[in-house]
C-alpha cells in the first residue's frame, strides 16, 4: 500500500479494482459460473464490524484458503490492482454499486454477485479499462481515497498457465 495502514483502522466502504488477464470461467460458490473476460472487475463492499477496513482488506489482498464470499472465488484468479475506500460508519456500498453500474462501459458479469442480501443488481461490475475515480467521486459525493496495491503479491495469473 502507498498509504499507511492507519488509514484503514476504522469502518468503511470500499471498492476493489481487480485486473483479470485470462479467459475461461470460475465457479462462484453456489451462485453460478462467471465467464472471465480480460479487463477489470470492480467489487463494492463495506466493513463496518470488528476489524474494520483493515481486516477486510487484508483478507482480500490474500488468496483465501477457504472461499466464503462470492468475491473470494473471483479474487483467486484476479489481481487486486487498487482499493478505493472511504472511512465512515455509514454504509455506502449500495449507493457505490449504483454509481459503478452507471459509469461508462460498465457491465454486469453475473447478476446477484455480492448482492444476495440487497436490492442491487450486483456488487460486481466489469470494465475494459479502470474506471475514472474522478467521475466516481463526483457522483458519490463523498470523499474517496485510493490505494494502489502494486507492491502486493500477485495471484496465479502471472504464472505460465495464464
Ligand atoms: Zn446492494
Amino acid at each position: 500500500m502507498t498509504r499507511s495502514e492507519t488509514d484503514f483502522a476504522g469502518p468503511g466502504t470500499y471498492a476493489l479494482i481487480l485486473a483479470c488477464r485470462q479467459t475461461g470461467s470460475v465457479q462462484i460458490g453456489r451462485l453460478s459460473r462467471l465467464h472471465l473476460q480480460p479487463g477489470y472487475y470492480v467489487y463494492v463492499g463495506s466493513a463496518l464490524g470488528t476489524g474494520g477496513l483493515q481486516a477486510r482488506l487484508r483478507h482480500h489482498l490474500q488468496i483465501p484458503a477457504r472461499p466464503h464470499w462470492h468475491i473470494d472465488y473471483l479474487r483467486a484468479v484476479c489481481d487486486v490492482r487498487e482499493v478505493w475506500f472511504t472511512s465512515d460508519t455509514a454504509r455506502f456500498e449500495h449507493r457505490w454499486a449504483k454509481v459503478m453500474a452507471g459509469l461508462p462501459g460498465a457491465g454486469v458479469p453475473l447478476p446477484r454477485f455480492g448482492s444476495s442480501d440487497c436490492a442491487c443488481v450486483a456488487h460486481l461490475f466489469s470494465y475494459a479499462r479502470v474506471p475514472s475515480i474522478r467521475v466516481f467521486r463526483q457522483q458519490v459525493k463523498t470523499p474517496v481515497s485510493r490505494s494502489v496495491t502494486s507492491d502486493f503479491a500477485r495471484s496465479g495469473c502471472h504464472r505460465a498457465s495464464c
